[in-house]
């Protein structure tokens, strides 16, 4: 169940037990962040930013020409989202933390297998450093999603430009991975939102994204278990959390394997999160 806060629009924060795996996982990405990038992302962010944002996602030479960034996305509701556009049989299937080249091939194959779009929250250098992998997401029909650029799950302690920093350089970096397809939505690392990155994020077209029932595939239970756990919490809420980077996820794999085509049989669709 969503911790109470939630449901009242307050800020976010993950279980004892959801923090230390995205502990675990923040080391692996203070890692390859570090050694990728330094901190010339933090200082060339802005400008690159600003030099490229017209470009992107245009509709044509003229818009990119004069178009301020800003004008060019809808902003949405800033508060979490955790309901699907299929209504109450749907299922939103969300996909974390990738891309990965080994790991999100096999997600798309098993989502094409059974039909099932998803949305994949995506870290920003992941995203820079596999455009391929982004292009193929969204030619398969799945959604993208801003999940920052270095995974800090301490996002909601940091100040304001460092959050719009990870954010913004993040759908940046997503955007032109994609051929200039945005993210509709944000996830921050851990649950970490604040009040000021929902409304940054909803000022920008993405809409918060939250979760009901987190799978733990991160902690590798094994298949059965992310299976049980899909079956056992899914009266929570029809958004899912899985990932596709981050380690080992064949048990990811297996398990999708599984639930996808039980959640048809249960007469359940596949859907997005709403906006
Ligand atoms: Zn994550």
């Amino acid at each position: 169940m969503w911790p109470e806060a939630t449901r009242t629009g307050e800020e976010l924060r993950e279980s004892g037990a959801g923090m230390t795996r995205h502990g675990a996982k923040r080391g692996w990405y203070g890692k390859m962040v570090g050694a990728a990038f330094g901190v010339t992302v933090l200082a060339a962010g802005a400008s690159v930013w600003t030099a490229q944002a017209g470009a992107v996602g245009s509709p044509s030479p003229h818009a990119a020409a004069s178009a301020a960034p800003v004008s060019e996305v809808t902003p949405v509701d800033v508060t979490i989202a955790h309901s699907s556009d299929k209504g109450e049989n749907g299922v939103n299937i969300t996909i974390d933390d990738g891309p990965d080249p080994v790991w999100t091939p096999q997600m798309l194959d098993v989502l094409r297998e059974y039909g099932a779009k998803a949305t994949f929250c995506m870290v920003g250098t992941q995203a820079q450093a596999h455009p391929d992998l982004v292009k193929k997401v969204v030619a398969a029909g799945h959604r993208l999603c801003d999940h920052t650029v270095s995974h800090d799950t301490t996002m909601d302690t940091k100040p304001q430009a460092y959050q719009s920093q990870q954010m913004l350089d993040a759908e940046r970096m997503i955007t032109e991975a994609s051929g200039g397809v945005r993210p509709m939505y944000y996830r921050a690392p851990g649950g970490a939102f604040t009040p000021y990155s929902r409304k940054l994020a909803a000022s920008r077209g993405m809409r918060p994204l939250g979760w009901n029932v987190d799978t733990k595939d991160f902690e590798r239970p094994g298949a059965d278990a992310i299976v049980a756990t899909v079956e056992r919490e899914l009266p929570n809420g029809p958004t899912l959390l899985f990932h596709d980077a981050g380690g080992d996820r064949s048990q990811t794999v297996d398990a999708l394997r599984r639930i996808l085509p039980r959640l048809k049989e249960q007469g359940r669709s596949f859907g997005f999160p709403v906006r």
